[in-house]
């Protein structure tokens, strides 16, 4: 069987080799190159990596927290990849920047800046190093992100996660669940039920490659893009 190809646009190492362990044949989009949507013409599943902020004003935020730092052409080929995985109902996982790109591209708001939001928070931002546990997310019960960790933790238990982010998740967007929280309230992933693979999660799964804490993440992207080459019932 070939393997499926999974997009992604920014990849840094750590994301092209927890794909590849998990048996993607990663393609590497980049707006210059890889023009939307034809560059989605053969993508099984799409990746969303992380990064800088998403401009608040693609979420109807005028003003700008001073910590925000944006790229727009980045809003704006991420949000268009985002947008058409999600209409062709492709397998998509969205990590850190990724979940919040998902959360605005169907529709969803975010906290711009969680130590002036929620001053008591927890440590958001722990930078290095990259997999240096910073705290515990409690998972949704009946999530597809429960049963894709349902190894690691059962509904109600605490898992440790890293944590590099200053932005989070404030309305879920329409169509969309929350599957996982920190103790401090912040929204840790999104899903969207229904969806052939549609999870986002704000911790950095992808800095776990080499030991496999989250390789299952990346299996379930992988495996719902190889379901989705099977027809869908009887002809
Ligand atoms: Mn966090």
């Amino acid at each position: 069987m070939n393997k499926p190809v999974i997009a992604v646009a920014w990849p840094t190492h750590d994301y092209i080799d927890a794909l590849e362990r998990a048996g993607a044949q990663v393609r590497e989009l980049t707006p210059q190159g890889d023009p939307l949507p034809a560059a989605l013409e053969g993508c099984e599943g799409v990746l969303l990596t992380g990064g800088v902020d998403v401009d608040p004003r693609e979420y109807g935020d005028a003003d700008r927290h001073p910590t925000v730092e944006v790229d727009p052409a980045r809003d704006d080929y991420e949000l268009a990849l985002a947008r058409l995985a999600m209409e062709r109902d492709l397998p998509l996982f969205a990590i850190c920047r990724g979940v919040q790109v998902l959360n605005v591209a169907a529709g969803g708001t975010l906290i711009q800046d969680l130590p002036s939001a929620h001053p008591s928070a927890l440590a958001h931002s722990i930078t290095e190093p990259k997999n240096q546990i910073a705290h515990d997310v409690h998972i949704a019960a009946h999530s597809r992100l429960a049963a894709l960790l349902a190894h690691r933790a059962g509904p109600g238990d605490a898992l440790p996660v890293n944590s590099r982010h200053h932005q989070s998740v404030k309305e879920t967007a329409p169509g969309f669940v929350v599957a996982a929280t920190a103790a401090d309230g912040v929204i840790e992933a999104i899903e969207q039920p229904g969806a052939s693979f549609c999870l986002g999660v704000q911790w950095h799964p992808e800095n776990f490659s080499k030991t496999g804490e989250f390789a299952e993440l990346f299996q379930g992207l992988v495996d719902a893009a190889v379901q989705r080459r099977e027809p869908s019932g009887p002809r």
